[in-house]
């Protein structure tokens, strides 16, 4: 089972995969956890280019390298795991390409669309937690776990278009989302994922 967590900046998605890492690792389930951009020798790489500040791209040269790590991704590591029966655990996948470089660039998306399905070869996740958060909040809190990437760097306008691309994209796909509400407090947060997971797992 893959199970993608989406979300704009300071969401949670990192502490809320951590929560249910323990969860996972608690029921004996095997699992994987992976990240993009990331996840591979080479994806790391492209991480480090890819949120460099001094960094200077197109969207477009933005999209293809976040779909490049994606791409070595899913075939290194994430259908491996597929394969073995493992729950696959992605911090981020094509609905940030979509988010980020299309609401919030302005890419055309059915572009995006066709390079993504390339790239990934049709990997679609069974479950895609989204955590929903304003973008100011959000933005404030990652802001106190580190130095922002030049994506963080980018303004509150963008972000709050990044926002509504995700929850547009989870309106059109009701079956594959499940969007709770970064802002809430962990535990109850972490309760709401282990039940929208085990739901998907036992069904
Ligand atoms: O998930 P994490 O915050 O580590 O993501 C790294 C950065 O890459 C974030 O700033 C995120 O907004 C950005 N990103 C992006 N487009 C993607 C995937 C991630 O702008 N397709």
């Amino acid at each position: 089972m893959f199970v993608s967590f989406e979300g704009p900046e300071g969401a949670g998605k990192s502490t809320q995969i951590r929560l249910l890492a323990a969860r996972l690792e608690r029921e004996g389930i095997v699992h994987l956890l992976t990240r993009e951009p990331g996840g591979t020798d080479i994806g790391g790489k492209l991480r480090e280019l890819v949120l460099d500040t001094r960094s200077h791209m197109s969207a477009m040269t933005e999209f293809l390298i976040y779909s490049a790590s994606r791409a070595q991704l899913v075939g290194e590591v994430m259908r491996p795991a597929l394969e073995r029966g493992e729950v696959l655990v992605c911090d981020r996948y094509v609905d940030s390409s979509y988010a980020y470089q299309g609401h919030g660039r302005g890419l055309d998306m059915a572009q995006l669309r066709a390079v993504s399905e390339a790239a990934t070869g049709g990997l679609t996740p069974d479950l895609t937690i989204l955590l929903d958060i304003d973008p100011g909040l959000g933005l404030g809190r990652a802001a106190r776990v580190g130095e922002p990437d030049r994506i963080e760097q980018a303004g509150l306008e963008f972000h709050a278009r990044v926002r509504e691309g995700f929850l547009s994209l989870a309106a059109v796909e009701p079956s594959r989302f499940v969007t709770l509400n970064g802002a809430e407090a962990q535990e109850p947060l972490s309760e709401a994922v282990w039940q929208a997971v085990s739901a998907r797992w036992n069904a």
